[in-house]
């Protein structure tokens, strides 16, 4: 789950990482009283999930109420690409000598934790990456030994940082790392950390992402779900229960299991198509939740074909047909269905679709993996 640049802040807080004062605010009225609150001068922040607010004209600065009164009137109800603005974040501007970029996130080939660290920061560090690779330090991180000041320190000597930010680098970055672990983070990013005239380092915007897995240890995340971002077809797929991911492809996907499921749109991709989006029905392939999968494919727009990919294990051939002509019977759907059904009890449950009744247009098994891709983008580009 993705936080705003204001949630972000408040649970770098909690982390002890030095944040700016400041207060969230969803009309005009309410950002000048956060500003007021603040005190002047002070930054009119966009909460938008989206990088680039500030070349987008969604961060402005503001000396007085007048100004925040023009900037946040401006800002309310922008779009940016794509993300109407809702919310402001209202806090005291800094004045920065320099930017620099930190983050953690999980390094999964390596199985450890990754420190990326930069003195070039306030850009995009995917453009930093390109133009100048060494001017990012990559540490990994073993998770039983954590990360203490002194390799903290090292990394920001490494990256350039100044003398004299050396010491406050070190300090956030090993906060930032408890935020990361303890506060159970995939991302937690910080860009730009930025160097103040007085010597002091600080976080200037914030950027995290959190673990949903871990959300039965934090039940304060739960005022997170109340703002978070889902598409519309992701809402719909998390009343549910189904493990839904949307994409913007053109072939609706279901398997059973992740591993499944994550082949399967490769294998889409291979034969020239794209994946509407990934979802895995897991070993339940019951008519319910054969039916919900499908309620949420066919409200996806986009979908031009269904690909049912089923290898059974566990899963049984029979059940997973069943559960599909009862589903068909309950939702109308507006693409043709291609499935590959193997392994456990596949011959019955080829079988029973077979003798279902249901017209080659709407539905069709295919022997492979291969040739069910191949028919499925075959429907979706016709
Ligand atoms: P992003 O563009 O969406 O990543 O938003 P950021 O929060 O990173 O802000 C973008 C840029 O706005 C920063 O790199 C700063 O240069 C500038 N900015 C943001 N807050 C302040 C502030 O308090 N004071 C000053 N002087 N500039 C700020
Ligand atoms: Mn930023």
């Amino acid at each position: 789950m993705d936080l705003f640049e204001y949630q972000g802040k408040q649970y770098f807080a909690r982390f002890g990482i030095p944040v700016s004062p400041g207060d969230k605010a969803d009309t005009v009225d309410e950002a000048v009283a956060a500003a007021e609150a603040a005190g002047y001068p002070v930054v009119v922040k966009a909460q938008v999930q989206v990088g680039g607010r500030g070349k987008a004209g969604g961060i402005k600065l503001a000396d007085n109420a007048d100004e925040v009164r023009l900037h946040a009137g401006n800002i309310l109800g922008m779009d940016i690409k794509g993300h109407v603005v809702h919310r402001v974040w209202v806090e005291h501007a800094s004045d920065i000598d320099e930017e620099y970029y930190a983050s953690f996130t999980l390094d999964r080939a390596a199985k450890k934790h990754l420190l990326m660290l930069s003195a070039q920061g306030g850009v995009e560090i995917e453009a930093v990456a390109e133009s100048d690779p060494d001017a990012i330090v990559k540490l990994h991180i073993d998770p039983v030994v954590g990360l203490d000041v002194a390799t903290a320190r090292q990394a920001a000597v490494d990256a350039k940082i100044p003398e004299r930010a050396l010491d406050g680098t070190a300090d956030i970055l090993v906060k930032l790392y408890g935020c990361f672990t303890d506060g159970d983070c995939d991302l937690a990013e910080i860009n730009p950390l930025i160097l103040k005239p007085t010597g002091e380092v600080h976080a200037l915007d914030a950027k995290v992402t959190l673990d949903s897995n871990a959300a039965f240890r934090h039940p304060e995340w739960a005022e997170y779900s109340a703002t978070e971002v889902l598409d519309e077809r992701e809402q719909l797929a998390k009343t549910h229960d189904l493990q839904y991911i949307g994409l913007d492809g053109t072939v609706g996907i279901i398997a059973n299991g992740a591993g499944l499921a994550m082949s399967t749109l490769d294998v889409v991709n291979q034969v020239g198509g794209s994946a509407a989006n990934f979802l895995d029905i897991g070993g339940g392939a019951n008519a319910d939740v054969m039916a919900a999968a499908l309620e949420v494919i066919n409200f996806d727009q986009n979908v031009k074909s269904i690909f049912i990919n089923i290898f059974g294990g566990i899963t049984r051939g029979e059940e997973v047909a069943k559960g599909i002509v009862e589903a068909l019977s309950r939702v109308d759907l507006r693409a043709p269905i291609v499935i590959r059904l193997d392994g456990t009890n596949a011959d019955q449950g080829r079988e029973i679709l077979a003798n279902a009744g249901i017209p080659e247009s709407k539905l069709r098994s295919e022997p492979t993996m291969l040739a069910a891709a191949r028919s499925a983008v075959a429907l979706a580009q016709n």
